[in-house]
């Protein structure tokens, strides 16, 4: 996606890690009127998918998969990274290591929000090492339902999540795929 890789050139900040900041239009502050092409561009990726329902995790997540599930008039669920009193019932829940934060979460998901036989896009904002990506697929697995893709915005190719998950068979699909980036440059794939 040509305006993404444009507004990563323009916007986008190489932290020490291996972490870019795009806090400016994604993360923290989130350009809407951007967000809303993004929805567009993962229905056109995905619109044969057959997928009956999104599913993220919180929280940079959601407003990518709101976006996407508002352009292909899809639900939309998010998995938890702590169980709050209005997580009730039975859960299924997946460990999932957070790049960012450096810490392991169990993420989760009422039940009741994932029937099984149910087809599943997973969206979320970056790919890096595949932790979140794995973790969904194991919640959407365990819960008897079929992956039908995973979309990321942003994926750092150098640190592979994203190559593991094709070679496993999934149909992965990332709308900017950065193969280096250092201070000075980011080069895309
Ligand atoms: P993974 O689980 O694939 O290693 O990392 C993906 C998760 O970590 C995403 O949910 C995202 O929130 C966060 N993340 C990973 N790398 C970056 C990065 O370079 N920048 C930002 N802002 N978040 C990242």
């Amino acid at each position: 996606m040509k305006d993404l890789k444009d507004k990563i050139l323009s916007e986008g900040d190489v932290l020490p890690g291996g972490v870019l900041k795009v806090g400016s239009f994604l993360n923290q502050q989130i350009d809407t009127v951007f967000l809303k092409k993004i929805g567009e561009e993962i229905r056109s990726l995905f619109a044969d998918s057959g997928a009956e329902k999104i599913l993220t995790v919180e929280s940079s997540g959601i407003a990518i998969a709101v976006a996407a599930g508002m352009a292909m008039d899809l639900p939309v669920v998010f998995a938890k990274k702590s169980k709050t009193s209005n997580v009730s019932g039975e859960i299924y829940t997946s460990l999932v290591h957070s790049f960012t934060h450096g810490t392991d979460n169990h993420i989760m998901v009422s039940k009741e929000y994932l029937p099984s036989g149910l087809k599943i896009l997973i969206v979320d904002d970056f790919l890096a090492h595949g932790s979140a990506l794995n973790g969904l697929i194991a919640i959407a697995e365990d819960a008897g339902c079929e992956v039908v893709g995973c979309c990321s915005v942003i994926e750092k190719g150098f640190q592979l999540g994203g190559d593991n998950l094709r070679a496993r068979g999934y149909r992965i699909e990332s709308l900017a795929i950065i193969d280096e980036m250092t201070d000075s440059d980011i080069i895309f794939r």
